[in-house]
């Protein structure tokens, strides 16, 4: 790969470069000693507030702060945010009176007020510390499932509720929301109409029947055993008790258990206040709603009196199950059948819409507490023993191939809703009313379905991000990080058993770095004999496809790295297993010897950093930088972030790097500068506004040698 010729035409540095601030007070940026800041000032505030003052100009866009939650995931209504937002707005709008160009910028002083109340959220947010944290990237995902679900237009809305047996377009309906543990937020379709939740009530009740009597009584008149058969099935367990929560009976059941103790002491007819008995249903009902409030982050449910007055028309079912469990005394004492299957029914009828429901569902993934308002609704342990039982029953006669191939504690209701659960991650509402013969929504399936085909959301899908599967819980490029240059790192320091076990997890031997540097690279320039041994057997192995020869940014083979480095047992091995060399323009390593020293080697965050330069991604970028992680670390081969965004051309990342105050002129393994690889790659006002800024190169690429390519004496420098 011969290196790119500097052109001689003098480029214009765009208005980009020349909005760098370079002020000597502040060339230190976010990433020196803490002596170089602000005095009296709190240096995480202030971490913050420079990661995001992309050019240095000691203020902050508006539009950058807001950008920040939007590319998280937080909506701007998000009650938490709405203090620390609305504050900023008005102090910009007062400004905005005063001069034009203020209105675009925040100053350290209104930014430090502005966060201080809501710091923690907010500086997980700027640092993309979410439990989804390339929370774009996940939403992509989303809506192309969503599109391909949106084709399936099998089966029928439920008839036996005349009210739900919806016609036309609405039975077309479609809409999905997702709420992360984080109130991370996406909705996409009819998220926004309202349904009845039906038998997604089931958990919820359980839930309030487990905080009220504790598992062990709620358990004396409930089983938790899945029945196998439909959901209203006149079935019970050989204890003559409903077989679980999850199916009609057992929420028949879990509903005359919510309020019982209250009425049992109530004395009939008195009138002093709240022990009067009569109102008890009133404020049972009451009672529940604020429950489902609170699980919808203090907004409202609604209630559906026409669903409620339809199915308690056509509830011949119920009725008779009800009957059935007063025949076999299944019930406690002091329970009315007629007024608790009306209490049930009234459960049925609550209306949620998607993006309410998929709060509920992620206040059970986080543990009973309410993520978008902080607020415990239900204690840990009601909402483990919820989980369990939605996890093994709660997709009616479904639910073991459910727990099979999706493997996540869910619920549905005939309306067409499906409300699932990613413990510690997210909580999901997908509501479709055409219903397959188990009742269960048909795209509410094929949707989860395809979620877990895509990512790792099984709950036994393995957590170590190597299979096929996404993980959403760790960005794409932590991912690459901890699979290539761990590997490569391993490599360098022949590290063979940490070789080995990433090659069992189905990492690439023949993974490559952003400068295309693969583990046999840096094994060879490192003289890390047993590990070359180990990739030329790897080599020969029938099989196995692993190049000896492959070719890194320079167009050098791993037989290269020995020579420059001068490693000669190393180039007979290599070469005696048939490696050969490339044509790889390095430079002189001995130019490096002093500064190269310098290099601050970090790692794993290093590799992201390096990473994120290499693509471009100015966002990620600034979260490292907002993690206080210095901009100048380096690599194995003392290449920093600043040589990536350079030979990549990624200007942006090169001016966010300077105003940054990270030296221009770091050397890598071969006394490259940023500027060489600018140069190199053509890539002129990257190398112009390095020029600007101090930047340097050993050498022009015009007389770029290549180094200690004779072999002979590549050998005698090794015997020396
Ligand atoms: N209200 C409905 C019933 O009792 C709830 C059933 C369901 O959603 N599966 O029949």
């Amino acid at each position: 790969m011969p290196g790119r010729r500097e052109q001689n035409t003098p480029r214009v540095a765009s208005s980009l470069a020349s909005a760098i601030s370079a002020s000597p007070d502040v060339r230190n940026g976010g990433h020196a000693s803490a002596d170089a800041w602000p005095i009296g000032v709190d240096l995480r505030e202030e971490r913050l507030f420079r990661a995001l003052d992309d050019d240095n100009d000691q203020a902050v866009r508006l539009r950058d702060f807001e950008r920040v939650f939007a590319e998280v995931g937080l909506k701007s209504h998000d009650k938490r945010l709405h203090d620390s937002l609305g504050l900023l707005k008005h102090r910009i709008e007062t400004a905005r009176q005063v001069t034009d160009e203020i209105t675009l910028k925040i100053s350290r002083t209104d930014f430090y007020q502005a966060i201080r109340h809501n710091i923690l959220l907010i500086e997980r947010a700027v640092q993309g510390r979410m439990v989804i944290p390339d929370f774009q990237g996940f939403a992509n995902e989303l809506e192309r499932i969503f599109e391909q679900v949106r084709q399936n237009k099998a089966g029928a809305p439920a008839d036996y509720i005349p009210q739900l047996n919806l016609q036309g377009a609405a039975a077309d309906s479609f809409g999905m929301a997702l709420c992360s543990i984080d109130g991370q937020r996406l909705s996409l379709g009819d998220a926004k109409e309202f349904f009845s939740v039906q038998s997604t009530s089931k958990p919820i009740s359980y839930c309030i029947a487990l905080e009220e009597h504790g598992a062990e009584t709620v358990h004396r008149f409930v089983g938790r055993e899945p029945s196998g058969a439909g959901f209203n099935e006149i079935a019970l367990d050989k204890a003559d008790r409903p077989h679980n929560p999850m199916i009609n009976a057992g929420a028949i059941m879990t509903c005359a258990l919510i309020g019982l103790g209250d009425k049992e002491t109530l004395s009939p007819g008195s009138h002093d206040g709240l022990a009067d008995a009569r109102g008890w249903s009133g404020r049972r009902f009451d009672n529940v709603m604020k429950r489902w409030a609170k699980l919808c982050g203090n907004d409202l449910p609604r209630f559906s009196t026409s669903v409620f007055l339809s199915e308690r028309e056509t509830a011949d079912r119920n009725y008779a199950l009800a009957y059935f469990m007063r025949e076999k005394n299944a019930f406690p004492n002091n329970v009315d059948i007629h007024d608790v299957l009306e209490f049930y029914m009234q459960c049925c009828a609550i209306e949620l819409n998607c993006e309410l429901m998929s709060i509920v569902a992620a206040t059970l993934a986080n543990g009973g507490i309410c993520p978008v308002t902080g607020e415990r609704v239900f204690r840990t342990e009601t909402v483990r023993n919820c989980l369990s039982l939605m996890s093994s029953c709660g997709m009616y006669d479904f639910s073991g191939e459910f727990a099979f191939t999706i493997g996540l504690p869910a619920k549905s209701g005939v309306s067409g809703a499906v409300m699932v659960v990613v413990p510690n991650v997210a909580g999901f509402c997908i509501w479709s009313p055409r219903l397959d013969e188990l009742g269960n929504s048909v795209r509410g399936i094929d949707f989860c379905q395809r979620l877990v085909n895509a990512f790792n959301f099984h709950s036994l899908d393995d957590l170590s991000w190597h299979s096929s599967k996404k993980d959403p819980r760790m960005n794409p490029i932590q991912v690459k990080a901890r699979q290539v240059n761990e590997l490569i790192w391993a490599a360098s320091k022949g590290d063979l058993g940490a070789i080995q076990s990433q090659l069992q997890r189905d990492v690439d031997a023949a993974c490559a770095d952003y400068d295309l540097r693969t583990p046999l690279h840096l094994a060879a320039a490192e003289d890390q004999r047993h590990v070359v041994q180990f990739f030329i057997d790897e080599a020969t192995h029938q099989g196995r496809n692993l190049d000896l020869n492959p070719k890194d940014r320079w167009g050098g083979t791993p037989l290269d790295d020995a020579y420059l480095q001068g490693h000669a047992s190393l180039i007979e091995l290599l070469e005696k297993a048939g490696a050969i060399r490339g044509d790889g323009t390095y430079g002189n390593s001995d130019d490096a010897a002093g500064a190269k020293a310098q290099a601050l080697l970090d790692s794993p965050k290093t590799d992201e950093l390096i990473w994120a330069a290499s693509l471009g991604d100015i966002v990620a970028v600034r979260r490292l930088a907002a993690q206080g992680i210095p901009l100048e670390t380096a690599d194995y081969d003392y290449r920093t972030a600043l040589h990536l965004a350079a030979a990549e051309g990624h200007l942006e990342v090169v001016c966010y790097i300077i105003a940054h105050g990270v030296p221009v002129n770091p050397t890598d393994r071969w006394g490259n500068t940023p500027l060489n690889d600018a140069i190199r790659h053509g890539h002129d006002e990257v190398a112009e506004v390095l020029r600007t800024h101090g930047g340097a190169c050993r050498e022009e690429e015009t007389s770029m040698m290549r180094a200690k390519t004779d072999p002979a004496e590549a050998r005698m420098a090794a015997e020396r």
